[in-house]
């Protein structure tokens, strides 16, 4: 069975193979090696000025910026499942919290954001997904944090970038913090979570709030290369071999621009077998697409051609099915996905079986090979 689902996502191989290692004691030379390893090789993905990593899934990330860097009001963005999430922890830590509401296919604006500032000088800190994973849009996340900043510097901005982080070169000039998560974009087991701060957030940290959660005392030991509680040991060796082999693999450039290839090549195929893409603003981390035989397209896939995609959430159950794009994936495999579809439409009496799909996702993805070979 392959597995398309943006999140989890498969874990490669070699990665597997590290983490069958014995166990490691944490508060060993041995195991802070690996630990600094790992945090550079962080620090040149993520380009902030400190990263922290948790043992928690991305909720628990999530929940930590906002009571270590929102004091007063939370202003979130919630055009899905996990930006409505922001505001719930927001209300459950004590927090107040204003949203701006949108369907899960659009983006927010920067005017929204910039008029919701303004009206509300109790906004301290302002969050919002990067890809929204519910409906696999693209905020403008680098745009809302700009104006923002032009408003008030001292306003955070935190970025989940669980779907984002390891897609997609995000610029982080405006950011104060950068999420992301293990068992998306950076292709491992669910249970780890990564937090990139700014200068302007440790200040803002202080003291810190909470305890588990408490990233003062986290930035304290991970700048020492270890933990405040027992580290994720398994977890960290797995990150460090993704690591590795990204900057193996020709480097994370290579990476986004295989992704931005093939998530392009992907929706033109699909469009071009007549289905529609969701999101106003797709996000390069999943294919997602809204089909009144979601659900039998999605049953077809796995019955009858091994693929597993997911499906929607809430209002969007059975209504859409997203394909993940996150991670190293062969275009071979995605010929595959997008044929199948094809096939499953064939099989709805929807359409004839023309190849199409295919035909379209090679010509997309192996444009430059094409294009060489004409001349
Ligand atoms: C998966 C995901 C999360 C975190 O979910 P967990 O289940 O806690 O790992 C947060 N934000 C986005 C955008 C996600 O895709």
């Amino acid at each position: 069975m392959l597995l398309f689902t943006p999140g989890p996502t498969p874990v490669p191989e070699f990665a597997r193979v590290e983490m069958a290692c014995e166990t490691l004691h944490h508060r060993t030379a041995e195991f802070e090696a690996i630990f600094a390893d790992t945090r550079e090789l962080l620090f040149k993905l993520l380009s902030t000025d400190e990263v922290i990593i948790l043992a928690s899934t991305g909720t628990g990330a999530m929940e930590a910026a906002v009571t270590n860097l929102c004091h007063d009001t939370l202003l979130s963005v919630n055009s899905g499942k996990f930006g409505e999430r922001f505001g719930k922890i927001a209300l459950a830590c004590g927090l107040k919290n204003v949203e701006i509401k949108n369907e899960w296919d659009t983006p927010v604006s920067v005017e929204a954001v910039v008029k919701a500032v303004k009206n509300n000088p109790n906004i301290d800190a302002v969050a919002v997904q990067i890809s929204e994973s519910a409906g696999g849009l693209r905020h403008p996340v680098e745009e809302i944090a700009k104006a923002v900043k032009e408003i008030n510097p001292e306003i955070m901005i935190i970025a989940d970038g669980i779907t984002a982080v390891g897609v997609e070169r995000i610029d982080i000039e405006n950011i104060d913090c950068l999420i992301a998560g293990s068992q998306k974009a950076l292709m491992l087991p669910p249970g780890l979570s990564i937090l990139g701060l700014s200068n302007t957030a440790i200040s803002k940290i202080g003291k810190g709030k909470g305890y588990y959660l408490n990233l003062a005392y986290e930035i304290k030991k991970q700048s020492q290369n270890t933990t405040a509680y027992t580290a994720t040991t398994t977890l960290i060796i797995g990150l460090r071999s993704v690591l590795q082999k990204i900057e193996a693999n020709g480097g994370i450039g290579k990476l986004y621009c295989d992704t931005a290839r093939r998530a392009k090549a992907t929706r033109f195929a699909l469009e071009a077998i007549g289905l529609h893409s969701y999101p106003i603003t797709p996000a390069r981390s999943m294919t997602t697409i809204d089909d009144e035989n979601a659900s039998e397209i999605r049953n077809l896939l796995k019955i009858d051609f091994s693929v597993n995609v997911a499906g929607g959430q809430d209002h969007l159950k059975g209504k859409i099915f997203r394909i993940n794009q996150m991670g190293f994936i062969e275009p071979y495999e995605m010929v595959w996905v997008v044929n199948a579809v094809e096939l499953a439409l064939a099989k709805l009496g929807r359409r004839e079986f023309d190849g199409t799909a295919s035909r379209v996702f090679n010509e997309e993805y192996f444009k430059s090979i094409l294009k060489k070979e004409e001349k």
